[in-house]
């Protein structure tokens, strides 16, 4: 026999055995439920499949038969070498625009006050969801709680170096606390909202240009569910003022006309927010203009990262 199929049944009796009471497992024969067992937790029927390798593991695959039996479903990962069990409830939000999985990330906003910012605190966190598959996305609600910064404490563990001048964590250490701090967040933002979190998420500049350090924000999830295969490490949405993009300020400005000749034919230089006009060369400066655009028009707090 396969390998893996010997596994997955190995992991089917393991899981069986050791919960058929508790949770009065019964065997699916349908293969079209997608589930290998069916059983009771809390009174409500849930139906598990039962895995030893969550890497193939698709959440897509059971999107539709979720809705269509309005049942709960479970992957019961097995440690087939300590006889470990792990369960993953398939509690993903469905995208409102294309009808597949996506996902809760909490965000851990920069500080709003002085005091939170020396202190690396985020008092303010959002739940954003977001669908990596159409792009949808939605701010979903604002918390305030007080959590430490996880980017600051890994900024700390890497820059702390011993008498001898070696670095005092390994990558591994600072890996190992990212996941251990992230798990405790986690837990503590699903026991308060009563999502499932895919992800825990924070600002981080990106340098494209290492010569006078220009880049742009992006979120970086220090940890991601284990079926989240589909969230890279960054999430393409930063928390913080909206900037307006390039082409989206030229389109902004591009009727404006030059004080001195009345027409609109000018040259815009988004570094340095100015119109040039092409006629007689009088530069006008737009910055405020723009900036008032961005208070005014544009209260969105997550955006796309800005087109540079
Ligand atoms: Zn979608
Ligand atoms: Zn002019």
């Amino acid at each position: 026999m396969w390998p893996q199929v010997k596994a997955g049944l190995r992991g089917e009796l393991l899981f069986y055995d050791k919960f058929f009471e508790e949770l009065k497992l019964e065997p699916l024969l349908d293969a079209g439920v997608k589930a290998d067992l069916t059983g009771v937790r809390g009174g409500d029927l849930v139906n598990f499949d039962v895995t030893t390798n969550i890497e193939y593991k698709d959440i897509d695959k059971y999107v539709e038969i979720i809705q269509k039996r309005k049942k709960t479903y479970e992957i019961v990962l097995v440690n087939l070498k300590n006889e470990d069990f792990e369960f993953f409830p398939l509690r993903f939000p469905v995208c409102p625009k294309c009808g597949r999985f996506s996902h809760y990330i909490l965000y851990l906003e920069p500080a709003t006050t002085e005091t939170c910012r020396w202190s690396d605190i985020s008092d303010e966190q959002s739940i954003v969801q977001v669908c990596t598959k159409c792009k949808y996305f939605e701010d979903l609600k604002t918390l305030h709680f007080e959590v430490h910064s996880l980017s600051a404490e890994i900024d700390e563990m890497v820059s702390t170096i011993d008498v001898d001048e070696s670095p005092r964590f390994s990558s591994k250490d600072v890996a190992d606390y990212s996941q251990k701090a992230s798990s405790s967040i986690v837990k503590f933002f699903e026991r308060d909202t009563e999502l499932l979190i895919s992800g825990v998420a924070e600002n981080k500049y990106v340098i494209t240009d290492p010569r006078d350090a220009s880049g742009y924000y992006d979120g970086l999830l220090h940890w991601k569910h284990p079926l989240a295969h589909d969230l890279s490490n960054y999430l393409g949405i930063y928390c913080g003022e909206y900037e307006l993009g390039k082409s989206e300020a030229a389109e902004f400005v591009k009727d404006i006309k030059c004080k001195l000749c009345k027409q609109p034919n000018m040259r815009y230089n988004h570094t340095k927010q100015t119109l040039t006009c092409r006629r007689c060369g009088l530069i006008h400066d737009v910055s405020q203009y723009i900036k008032s655009l961005v208070t005014v028009g544009w209260e969105i707090k997550r955006v796309r990262k800005p087109d540079t």
